[in-house]
């Protein structure tokens, strides 16, 4: 893939060298085409600023202003640049007229999805734009649970503890019919010991939104506004799109396209994919109140009528509740449905009594899989690929699931530091998570509504009676937390995945170990492959690792490792995105070599090193 500038001119050329290593200036191109450079806007004030402070720390330095310079380059083609670069131990600048090349990426759509997806491929180094065709960010709380596997997928982009101190950790459900208390459900910290986030945290989309494009702003990359994609087409080099932003049209070319652009998917749709599965006859609603007298503040509650259920849960604050439920059959049919309408029915069913509605609206659910989610170089993430009903609170999870994903695959594709296969992955391992996820939550959310025997005895026994005595025992509170959480993703199917040692097969989310002996999973915030030893690694995994600049990192052989289902000394080789690729009980140097050649993977540190 070509790097993002092209160098058509060199005005001016000043080099601080050392006499006994001269800077060639055919150094300084090569480090150009190979895109380890800082490039900077003539005249601009960060130049200056990130050049002192790249010459005080050069990786970071890198990462954050590049950021910066892609966002201003995106809209002119040629411009002169100051070039700064490091050669050897020696930083050379430089005037060049360099002739900019379009974004490497085009995200389209500015929900959790594209967010994800923009900040990691910009952590990744990737140049992008991410367009969206609303005027501002997304005002209705709509999705509200964020599970422990984003939150793990947040610890990597640097950010989680401040989404976990911005929300509410949800601590106990409880089962009513009418006024009374049939079961509470305890699942405080029900994922002790499986993740650093044991818990379903409260963190209301609209706020989740705004912090997104926050920390977008803050790498310098501001989200395009009133900008909507109506067209594009692959010739299979390059991804020719149509823009539109008021009134005005531009036509750019991107190596690739994303559609995160939600359940009406144009991506989707110009792709010409189906979208099978249905829609639920009933009708829901949703409305965020301020209220009195729900059962138990500040705790989930699902209060369940015949063929119906109401359920009550806190966001922002134990001041302000969600109410979620079905319209009633006689209003289902009917335009415009208010709060007011169904006010008597709700209160009673959730014994509340409303005093304010700050949100209220109603819609249909679609239980539906895009038939694929990738065609050339056009992928599509998120509700574009998948709706479901929100039984578990999965929607928005498996979205910024799909995105993490897909930028770092597409990063290494760019980077050329991967084959290009590795792109199919994609599909395959996020189609088969969302279809299995799919099955599953039409499955519960049937039994839930249905009338039958089955959703009787759901309603009546499983959910009041089994449920909480399983949560009583550790082995049924992490079985619902693997379940829920989505640490139980795997993707042993995938051709990128290999292998068994321990209890993990290749494709397994790396276990997490906490604890005093350390915590495994820090060194994943690199976002780069690793290879992980619990025990004591050979020599041979030790010199191929280095030899391929992958990090290797050895941690203390003790239970808690044992339990988590690792083996003693074996070798993980471990993806950027935290699952295993490739587990080997044996630590054979060997196999690493084959797995590595076989998709030409390089490590991101290798990039970084050769500087
Ligand atoms: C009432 C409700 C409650 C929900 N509750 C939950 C829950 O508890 N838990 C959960 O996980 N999920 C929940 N969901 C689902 C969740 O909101 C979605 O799964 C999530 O928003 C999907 O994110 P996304 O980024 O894929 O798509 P979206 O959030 O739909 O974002 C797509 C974006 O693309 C933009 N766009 C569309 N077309 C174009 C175009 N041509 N050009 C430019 N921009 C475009 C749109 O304006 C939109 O901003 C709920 C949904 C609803 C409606």
């Amino acid at each position: 893939m070509a790097a993002s500038v092209t160098v058509t001119h060199f005005e001016q050329l000043v080099v601080q060298q050392s006499p006994e290593q001269p800077v060639q200036r055919a150094d300084l191109e090569a480090h150009l085409a190979t895109r380890l450079t800082f490039y900077f806007l003539h005249n601009s004030v960060s130049v200056q600023r990130a050049i002192q402070e790249c010459q005080e720390d050069v990786e970071i330095g890198w990462f954050e202003r590049e950021a910066i310079v892609r966002n201003h380059m995106s809209n002119s083609r040629i411009c002169i640049l100051h070039i700064f670069t490091i050669v050897g131990k020696h930083c050379a600048t430089m005037t060049v007229e360099a002739l900019l090349n379009d974004a490497e990426v085009l995200i389209v759509g500015a929900g959790p999805s594209g967010l994800v997806l923009a900040l990691c491929l910009a952590k990744l180094g990737v140049t992008f734009r991410i367009v969206e065709k609303s005027s501002g960010p997304g005002q209705a709380s709509r999705a509200i649970a964020v599970q422990a596997r984003i939150l793990e997928f947040y610890r990597q982009l640097g950010f989680a503890d401040e989404v976990v101190n911005g929300g509410l950790k949800m601590e106990r459900l409880h089962l009513r019919k009418g006024s009374r208390e049939i079961a509470v459900l305890q699942f405080g910290d029900f994922g002790k010991n499986l993740s650093a986030f044991p818990f379903v945290l409260s963190y209301p989309q609209d706020v989740h939104e705004k912090f997104l494009i926050e920390k977008l702003a803050a790498v310098g990359i501001e989200v395009e506004w009133n900008t909507e994609l109506v067209d594009f087409a692959d010739d299979g080099k390059r991804v020719r799109v149509t823009l539109r932003s008021q009134g005005a049209e531009e036509i750019s070319e991107v190596a690739f396209l994303c559609g995160c652009d939600g359940a009406h998917s144009r991506v989707r749709q110009g792709l010409n994919l189906t979208f099978p599965g249905g829609t639920y006859e009933q009708r829901f609603f949703v409305a965020d109140v301020e209220e009195t007298g729900a059962p138990v503040k500040g705790d989930i509650n699902i209060c369940m009528g015949v063929d119906t259920f109401c359920l009550v849960f806190p966001i922002r604050s134990v001041k302000q509740d969600r109410l979620i439920g079905i319209v009633p059959k006689e209003l289902a049919d009917r335009e415009n449905v208010t709060f007011d309408d169904i006010r008597a029915y709700v209160e009673k069913l959730a014994g509340v009594k409303v005093h304010k509605v700050n949100w209220f609206s109603t819609y249909h659910i679609h239980h539906r899989v895009a038939e694929r989610f990738r065609v050339g170089r056009v992928f599509i993430a998120g509700d574009a690929g998948h709706v479901h009903s929100p039984v578990g609170g999965q929607g928005m999870n498996t979205g910024i699931g799909d995105a993490v994903n897909l930028a770092w695959k597409l990063a290494a594709v760019i980077q050329s530091r991967a084959d290009a296969s590795i792109l199919d992955t994609y599909e395959s391992e996020r189609i088969a998570f969302a279809r299995s996820l799919v099955a599953t939550t039409d499955r519960l959310f049937q039994e839930i509504v249905g009338r039958g025997l089955g959703s009787y005895m759901f309603r009546n026994f499983v959910f009041p009676v089994l449920l909480p005595l399983a949560l009583k025992f550790s082995s049924g509170r992490k079985a619902q937390f693997r379940l829920i959480s989505q640490v139980r993703i795997n993707y042993r199917q995938s051709a990128l995945s290999e292998g068994i040692a321990g209890e993990i097969h290749g494709g397994d989310r790396l276990p997490w170990l906490g604890g005093p002996a350390g915590d495994n999973f820090e060194v994943l915030n690199s976002n780069d492959w690793q290879v992980h030893v619990y025990g004591e690694a050979q020599a041979a995994m030790r010199d191929i690792a280095a030899n391929h600049e992958i990090p290797l990192h050895m941690f203390t052989w003790n239970a808690a490792a044992r339990a988590a289902g690792l083996s003693k000394d074996a070798a993980y080789l471990v993806r950027p995105d935290g699952h295993v690729a490739l587990a080997d009980s044996k630590q054979d140097a060997d196999s690493l070599e084959c797995f590595l050649a076989r998709f030409k993977i390089k490590a991101r540190a290798t990039r970084r090193s050769s500087k």
